[in-house]
């Protein structure tokens, strides 16, 4: 068994998740390096250092740049970007959906136009796990259909069923590419997402019938594209019950540091997203009380680190006022030592979680920052 529930308290589950490239220490924060690299220049040397547990990469860029055949022929992601961690692709699924222009969804997948050159490329279950199986990643997400927020409930059902039906699909095709000798990764996990739309019995219905595949994790996935915190949580709450007790669960895309608070406290193990290293880019700076912006001009002359409690290689040793300097002059050195301190932020976020819940103590953590972490200061 991958997963191994460590201990428990309430919903929040401490938990050790063990895969051929390293044991991922739950609940974590995956690094979202999009085409092979964190966008504000890091490296996998730099992911060490501001303690990332998995790096996550995008399925759909990388096929377009430089394109996963070339990837395998370089041996795969992990040989590639030199990271030797766990590595987990998403599907492409959700950039076909967002990105995409011209889509035209079919039983068998969907055709749509390159974001960048408009040509045309067709995805469905099967390509999604080639592309995987060549970019040899730890974890492969099945691919699935991002349904639009608000979707109607007629469609969002149907959708449904297409997801499922796609995901049995996933799991054969990745079973012929590993017999067949075909994957980079023999040792390649699939992992199951759950949809819905924000319909709780949907949701529900769809995760019983997932739960049934005994795939290697479970995320739940169409979240956080609009609806309100709380729908989000309520939805989270739905499904806890029904997402198997022995397997790992993630949930895709979230978030601010409250919401995965609020989501670790109902029973989410894994996280991923941009928002950090976004926000970083624009100076907008997590710290253990609150987010500042680190452009104002009240930090012209402050020679405290970003977050005095932080012990990041940024705090150690650059002052705000350098760094507010940096970002005025266009250096790109601002932006990448903002999204470092923004990274190690949600990754040492995690490290103290799980200290929590070793303790037994993570539910007067979640009340002490919940709000605290998400306000602006
Ligand atoms: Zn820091």
């Amino acid at each position: 068994m991958a997963y191994k529930l460590l201990k428990q308290e309430g919903s929040a589950r401490r938990g050790a998740f063990e895969t051929v490239h390293g044991t991922v220490q739950t609940p974590a924060f995956m690094n979202v390096a999009t085409a092979g690299a964190i966008k504000g220049g890091l490296s996998a040397f730099d992911l060490k250092d501001i303690r990332c547990q998995v790096m996550l990469c995008n399925t759909y860029h990388l096929h377009l740049r430089p394109g996963d055949k070339l990837v395998a022929d370089l041996g795969g992601l992990h040989k590639f970007t030199r990271w030797q961690g766990p590595i987990l692709t998403d599907s492409g699924g959700f950039q076909v959906f967002s990105l995409a222009k011209l889509r035209k969804i079919t039983e068998e997948g969907v055709a749509f136009s390159s974001h960048l050159d408009g040509h045309r490329i067709f995805m469905g279950p099967e390509e999604s796990m080639q592309i995987q199986a060549n970019l040899g990643s730890t974890i492969a997400m099945a691919f699935d259909e991002c349904v639009e927020n608000p979707a109607p409930y007629s469609y969002s059902k149907d959708s449904c069923a297409r997801t499922t039906r796609w995901l049995r699909r996933c799991k054969a095709e990745m079973a012929r590419l590993k017999s067949e000798g075909k994957a980079v990764n023999p040792d390649q996990l699939l992992f199951g997402i759950n949809q819905g739309c924000t319909f709780e019995d949907l949701r529900v219905e769809h995760m019983k019938e997932i739960a049934q595949l005994d795939l290697d994790g479970y995320a739940i996935g169409g979240l956080a594209v609009g609806e309100p915190a709380p729908v989000m949580y309520q939805i989270i709450s739905a499904v806890e019950p029904h997402m198997p007790r022995e397997k790992i669960r993630y949930l895709m895309g979230v978030g601010t540091p409250g919401n995965i608070l609020e989501a670790v406290y109902r029973g989410v193990d894994l996280f991923d997203c941009v928002m950090p290293s976004r926000n970083a880019r624009h100076g907008h700076l997590n710290t253990w009380n609150g987010i500042i912006n680190i452009k104002n001009a009240k930090y012209e002359r402050d020679e405290s680190p970003i977050d005095p409690e932080c012990d990041c290689p940024v705090c150690k040793n650059f002052s705000r006022a350098y760094i507010r300097h940096l970002f005025k002059a266009d250096e790109m050195l601002g932006m990448r030592l903002a999204v470092m301190h923004n990274l190690y932020f949600y990754n040492h976020l995690m490290e103290r979680i799980r200290q929590e819940l070793d303790a037994g103590t993570f539910g007067q953590f979640h009340d002490h920052y919940v709000q605290l972490l998400d306000t602006r200061i």
